[in-house]
Order: structure tokens, then C-alpha cells, then sequence
């Protein structure tokens, strides 16, 4: 965990967040500026600042993001209309917290390729 990073301070519940889901690795919440009906950002618990920070000990981390991912949509019945999920890495991607997240959208239909 880090002392100022934004996530990990709604992790430890220093700031509200809607919170939809939560187990001992990872952490689920609205976002706090909607790009769709159904915005969601799944987080790890544990500090990890950015794609390029994974290792071989987080593959199990990795895999509870998606499952929980999967489970959310299926919970907030966009499963079977569709989904995307979004993992934006670095400033030139738009990454603008530096702790890992992955977005859930869904709610409306998406265009391909994203801006
Ligand atoms: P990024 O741009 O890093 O991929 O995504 C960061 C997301 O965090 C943005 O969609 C932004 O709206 C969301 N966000 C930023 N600050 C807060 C906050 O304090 N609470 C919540 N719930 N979401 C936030
Ligand atoms: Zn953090």
C-alpha cells in the first residue's frame, strides 16, 4: 500500500467510493466520472502502479481482476449484451491514477477502434 495514492486510500477506506464488490485481493467501485450507464473499476488491494510493474507473482492477482470483472457484469446483467474492459498504461494511454485498474463498461455500445 501507498501512504498518498488514491486507490489504495479507497482501498483502506480513507475515501468514499460506491463499492460493488469486495474480497481479500481486489476491490470493485464506481467511477467517479461515468463513461457509460455501468462504469466500474476493479483493483487489486495490493499496490501496483502500472502494467509495465507486473511480475510472475501477480498472475493469480491478475486472474481474480478478470474473474471479478466477469462476475460484475454478469451482476449488473450486461454479460450477454457485451462489455468492455479497459486497462489504459501510462500518461500516453490516458492513465491518470497510477495504480492499477481495469474499467468495466457496459450499458451502451461501444465503438472500435477507441479514441
Ligand atoms: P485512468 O484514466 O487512470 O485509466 O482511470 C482513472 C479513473 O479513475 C477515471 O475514470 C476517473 O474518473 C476515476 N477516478 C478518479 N478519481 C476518482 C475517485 O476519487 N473516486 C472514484 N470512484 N473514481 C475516481
Ligand atoms: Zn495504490
Amino acid at each position: 500500500m501507498s501512504d498518498q495514492c488514491l486507490f489504495c486510500r479507497i482501498a483502506r477506506r480513507e475515501v468514499d467510493a460506491g463499492v460493488v464488490f469486495e474480497d481479500d485481493a481486489v476491490l470493485a467501485f464506481r467511477d467517479i466520472n461515468p463513461q457509460a450507464p455501468v462504469h466500474v473499476l476493479i483493483i487489486p488491494k495490493q499496490h501496483v502502479a502500472t502494467v509495465n510493474d507486473l511480475r510472475d507473482e501477480h498472475a493469480e492477482l491478475l486472474s481474480r481482476l478478470f474473474l471479478t470483472a466477469a462476475k460484475i457484469a454478469r451482476d449488473h446483467d450486461v454479460a450477454d449484451e457485451g462489455y468492455r474492459l479497459v486497462v489504459n498504461c501510462q500518461e500516453g494511454a490516458g492513465q491518470s491514477v497510477f495504480h492499477l485498474h481495469m474499467h468495466l463498461l457496459g450499458g451502451r455500445t461501444f465503438r472500435w477502434p477507441p479514441g
